[in-house]
């Protein structure tokens, strides 16, 4: 079975290394960047390439500039930032492609990469049909490309799929993405059993393609947040003024059926933590699983018998896959069920995959990182890639026939 081309099978010596990263970190009004995580996180490839002698021409977006240039969106933060956790100049070009571009690499010393300002400042960015040439000229920029953006792998961009069939044999995946594939990709196509996996989050519109396509892979299935009163709906349990997609009914209902007919575990919250308004300080009372939620309350975290009650299924689990919170993290004092699941899984010596913004955030907050087997750096790409089997800037990159 092929594989792909990873970095290490590449002799990058004295080669010109396009390299997609993904510097769309968060910044402040006053555009300093608020999280350097997915900077740091594209460390390794870097300082590998520049040990073996390669010059790095590093490639991102950032925001949503929608093909016109945006000064408040520039990456001169982030070459600040790179520069700083590399110790050495970085060379932030005016535009990512023209002959200036290709001035200021011909020119900056090779254990110095070059940072091209926001591909998104490029209509043929998003969209390569609207201007194929743009593809084009990104390409000529370098010898070798290799993409270590996981969290655009979803998209089929320019510079993150389009742009690999320029380089033929010499499209790699970065140590980043390369991880990645291990664990999304490798073990979760055969994941130690048995596999339980917690999904929550606000809308079930949002996860049911993954709540449908996690069916014929898990043993048990428990769905949290706020998608879980969809669910109750479908069981015709009341959800007062939580949130509940009433479109979606049939589709909870369907799952629901499925899993009966799949022989798999479901869990919905046994109890739940409901308040009288959208407030850290509103009124909250507990309401068991026969009650539902009474009408002019919200449920907005599990209860404390949940908890229990997934700490006792996750017991005997070989692998664990979780995304999405099982309340409104953004507020305190309903953040606590999301915090009790991260310390069970932090325990436990099943395999834990995290993906998703805010189940990461709250692993993030408790210092638990390197309790789990994986986080991942994609949240919707990570989604997509466990659905689908694959995403669009992994199936652009060269392959590599295994000798069995
Ligand atoms: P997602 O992006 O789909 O993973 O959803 C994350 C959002 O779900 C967060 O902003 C949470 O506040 C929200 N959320 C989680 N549980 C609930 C709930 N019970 N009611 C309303 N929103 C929720």
């Amino acid at each position: 079975m092929p594989r792909k081309l990873q970095l290490k099978d590449l002799d990058v010596k004295g080669k010109k290394v396009l390299v997609r990263v993904d510097f769309n970190v968060p910044l402040d009004k006053e555009l300093h960047i608020t999280d350097n995580t997915r900077i740091a996180a594209s460390l390794p490839t870097i300082t590998y390439l520049l040990e073996k002698g390669a010059q790095v021409i590093l490639m991102s977006h950032l925001g949503r500039p929608k093909g016109k240039v945006n000064s408040k969106l520039s990456l001169a933060p982030c070459a600040k930032e790179l520069s700083k956790l590399l110790n050495r100049p970085i060379h932030l070009t005016p535009s990512c492609i023209g002959e200036d571009c290709e001035k200021i690499i011909d020119q900056a010393p090779i254990d110095q990469p070059v940072l091209l300002e926001n591909l998104r400042f490029h209509i043929g960015e998003e969209d390569p049909q609207a201007d194929p040439l743009f593809v084009h000229k990104l390409a000529k920029l370098g010898d070798i490309y290799v993409n270590d953006a996981f969290g655009t792998a979803h998209r089929s961009h320019a510079s993150t799929a389009v742009i690999a069939s320029h380089f033929p044999n010499a499209s790699a995946a970065g140590f980043l993405l390369d991880k990645e594939i291990q664990f999304l990709g490798t073990q979760l196509r055969q994941p130690k059993k048995p596999f339980f996996a917690i999904i929550g989050g606000a809308k079930v519109s949002s996860k049911i393609k993954i709540l449908k396509s996690l069916l014929n892979k898990v043993d048990g299935l428990i769905i949290g947040g706020g998608m879980a009163y969809t669910f109750y709906a479908a069981l015709n349990l009341p959800t007062g003024d939580s949130l509940c997609e009433q479109d979606l009914v049939p589709e909870a209902k369907a799952l629901i059926d499925a899993c009966h007919e799949k022989g798999v575990q479901l869990i919905l919250p046994l109890d739940n933590v409901a308040a009288d308004c959208f407030s850290n300080d509103a009124k909250s009372q507990i309401y068991l699983q026969s009650e539902g939620i009474p009408p002019g309350m919200m449920g907005l975290d599990i209860g404390p018998q949940t908890i229990d009650a997934i700490r006792q299924a996750l017991q005997p689990c070989k692998t664990i896959l979780w995304n999405g919170p099982l309340g409104v993290t953004e507020l305190p004092n309903f953040a606590q069920g999301t915090r009790a699941i991260a310390q069970v899984l932090a325990d436990t010596s099943a395999q834990t995959i995290i993906g998703g913004g805010d189940s990461v955030a709250a692993i993030k907050s408790m210092n638990l990182d390197a309790h789990f087997t994986h986080i991942s750096t994609g949240g919707g790409a990570a989604l997509e890639y466990i659905e689908n089997g694959s995403l669009p800037g992994i199936e652009a990159l060269s392959e590599v026939m295994l000798i069995p």
